[in-house]
């Protein structure tokens, strides 16, 4: 992991108050009527920014790949008439040029585009001193330096209020979550720790791609911290040009936010005392399990000294497919989910595999430190 300052200025201001940014709007913009339409109904619900696609960034040709210009206008009427603060996202330079004329209010970068770092310095290039607030989603792959390389570029090139957004990264086929996006809240809040000072929003809209599990997402978000949600909000969702399954009517957005109380988070920061009886009893966990994963790794140093002299290959791979199926069999049993338990194990085992490397002196062991 590379060395990292948290550059962020307390200027940073993406939000003036301390209740949650809250980002609604369709996932396109498709019509001057489905705009006004979605946008009056979510007048009442202090959305801090009215959000609307122009260029749809598609993964897969042939699909709506947004209105472009034609829809600016389109945006400002929705300000006029309801005096929300409207939003777009950006991928080229310009697009820059024509949301800074028009005179939109804050902008986006998608998860494909922060994934191209030349996209990324091109965009900042064009933004270049520029105070309108923008947000910059992490990339399509868990790669945390990717998407502080994006802010980086950004803040470098004087953008002067920047958030974060975590739409979750693109599941490898193994998944079995069955969201849209493997949300794997580690890095956001690796990005929050190496950060304090930078708003993460988080869009359950993206991270699950179903209408139905957008609640449950909403309200992780408020008990994980994050500063804000942006959720897909569309006046007929079914009927949506993009992304018509995770898009939720004005209506249902009031009853979620409802529900949750969104806006009132409890930020006293105070931690009870029961709670140190718990964290304590955690630490003392968490000192026996690296105790025992330390003494693990220390019988497989002696396991590489001893295939090394009895001349016997590294890598056993039935051995390893045995340990596997039993440490699967005992995760079932100890009620620990399947997917947790083989993450954990191909860990051990390939940290295992190197220690025996190590000892066995095929490879230097101060070279493969890192
Ligand atoms: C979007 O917000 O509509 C969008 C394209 O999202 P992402 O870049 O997260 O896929
Ligand atoms: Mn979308």
């Amino acid at each position: 992991m590379s060395e990292l300052t948290d550059t962020i200025p307390p200027s940073n201001q993406i939000s003036n108050t301390e209740e949650m940014l809250l980002v609604a709007g369709p996932c396109s913009a498709e019509s001057r009527e489905q705009l006004l339409s979605t946008a009056l109904e979510l007048q009442p619900l202090s959305v801090s920014y009215f959000r609307a696609g122009l260029w749809k960034p598609r993964t897969r040709p042939g699909s709506f790949e947004g209105v472009g210009e034609k829809g600016l206008p389109w945006l400002l009427e929705v300000r006029e008439k309801t005096g929300l603060r409207v939003m777009t996202e950006v991928s080229l330079p310009d697009h820059v040029e024509a949301v800074q004329r028009a005179g939109l209010d804050a902008l986006w970068v998608g998860a494909r585009t922060v994934s191209d770092p030349f996209a990324v310095q091109n965009l900042a290039d064009a933004l270049s001193g520029s105070s309108l607030p923008l947000f910059i989603k992490n990339p399509i792959s868990p790669d945390l330096d990717l998407w502080i390389g994006a802010i980086e570029r950004f803040m470098r090139a004087g953008i002067t209020t920047i958030g974060a957004i975590f739409r979750g990264f693109s599941p490898c086929y193994s998944s079995k979550l069955g969201y849209r996006n493997t949300p794997s809240w580690s890095i956001a809040f690796e990005l929050k720790r190496l950060f304090p000072k930078l708003p993460i929003i988080c869009d359950p809209s993206h991270i699950t791609g179903r209408r139905r599990d957008i609640e449950e997402f909403c309200t992780m978000a408020v008990e994980l911290g994050f500063d804000g949600i942006m959720v897909e909000t569309h006046i007929h969702p079914e009927d949506a040009k993009s992304d018509a399954n995770q898009q939720v009517t004005p209506f249902e957005l009031k009853e979620i936010l409802g529900k949750m109380e969104l806006l009132k988070r409890n930020a006293t920061g105070l931690v009870p005392t029961e709670m140190e009886a718990y964290r304590k009893l955690l630490s003392e966990i968490d000192d026996t399990l690296l105790s025992v994963l330390a003494r693990r790794m220390e019988v497989s140093h002696e396991i590489g000294l001893y295939k090394q002299s009895h001349q016997i290959p590294i890598l056993q791979m039935e051995y390893f497919s045995e340990v596997l199926a039993k440490n699967l069999r005992r995760a079932e049993a100890l009620n620990l989910p399947q997917d947790f338990v083989y993450h954990l194990y191909t860990d051990i085992h390939e940290l295992s595999t190197k220690i025996q490397f190590e000892s066995s002196g095929i490879i230097d062991p101060k070279k493969s430190k890192s």
